[in-house]
C-alpha cells in the first residue's frame, strides 16, 4: 500500500495517460479531475447557459451528478447525470470553456467535496491542477509533470487525432495557452507546484519513461 498519488500539471503534460498507466499498475481508483469540470461544461453549454452567468453555473453545478467509472476493459467512462459525455467533452468547445467554469468558487468546491470523498473511499491516483496543492495535500506522494508548450501541443493534437476529434493545429497550441494562463492565475486553487511535489520535465521523455520513474520514486527503489 504506497497511499495516494496526486499528479498536477499543465494542459497535455500527460497527466491522465501517465495517471492511468500508475493506476492500473497500483490497482487504484484513477479520478481524472479535469473530466469532471469537462462534464459541467458539457452541461452548462447544453443547457445554453451563459458562460458569465456564475450564479447558474453555481446552481447547475450543485445539481449535477457526475460518474467516473470504469467499463469492463478498464476504459475509463464519464457519465453527467446518467448520460454517458466520455467523447462530448473532449470536443475543442469543451476546452475553450472549461476554464471559465472552473475559476467559479461554487464550482470548486463542489468538485472538491467530491473528489476529497472518492480519495477518502479508496486509494487514488488522481490528477489535475490543484490535487497536491488543495485537494489532498497530505497525499503520500505528489508530482508535477511538465513539458515544452510545443510537445504539450503536439500530444494534444496527437489525442485528438486519435480521437476523431477534428482540430487545427496553431488553435490547439493558443487554446492550450490561454488555458493554462487562465488556470494559473485564477483566485482559488490555482494551478500550482505544491511545494512538496517532485517536478519531472517529460518534454524528451515516453510515457513509459515516465510511468517508471514515477513507480521508481513511489516504491522507494
Ligand atoms: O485535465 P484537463 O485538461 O482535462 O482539465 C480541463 C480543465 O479543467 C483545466 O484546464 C482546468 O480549467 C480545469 N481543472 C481544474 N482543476 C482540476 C482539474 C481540471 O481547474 N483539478
Amino acid at each position: 500500500m504506497v497511499g495516494n498519488v496526486a499528479i498536477d500539471g499543465p494542459a497535455g503534460a500527460g497527466k491522465s495517460t501517465v495517471s492511468k498507466l500508475l493506476a492500473d499498475e497500483l490497482g487504484y481508483l484513477y479520478v481524472d479531475t479535469g473530466a469532471m469540470y469537462r462534464a459541467l461544461t458539457w452541461k452548462v453549454m447544453n443547457q445554453n447557459i451563459a458562460m458569465d452567468d456564475e450564479v447558474e453555473i453555481a446552481r447547475a453545478a450543485e445539481f449535477t451528478d457526475i460518474e467516473l467509472k470504469y467499463d469492463a476493459q478498464r476504459v475509463l467512462r464519464v457519465f453527467c447525470d446518467g448520460q454517458e459525455v466520455t467523447s462530448e467533452i473532449r470536443q475543442q468547445v469543451v476546452s475553450k470553456n472549461v476554464s471559465k467554469v472552473a475559476r467559479i468558487a461554487a464550482v470548486r468546491h463542489h468538485m472538491v467535496r467530491l473528489q476529497r470523498r472518492m480519495a477518502d473511499k479508496q486509494p487514488v491516483v488522481m490528477d489535475g491542477r490543484d490535487i497536491g496543492s488543495y485537494v489532498i495535500p497530505h497525499a503520500q506522494h505528489k508530482f508535477f509533470l511538465t513539458a515544452s508548450i510545443e510537445e504539450r501541443a503536439r500530444r494534444r493534437c496527437q489525442q485528438l487525432d486519435e480521437q476523431n476529434i477534428p482540430f487545427i493545429g496553431e488553435e490547439v497550441k493558443k487554446e492550450i495557452e490561454v488555458r493554462d494562463e487562465m488556470d494559473r492565475s485564477r483566485e482559488i486553487a490555482p494551478l500550482i507546484k505544491a511545494p512538496d511535489a517532485i517536478l519531472l520535465d517529460t518534454s524528451c521523455q515516453t510515457v513509459e519513461e515516465v510511468v517508471d520513474e514515477v513507480l521508481k520514486v513511489i516504491r522507494g527503489e
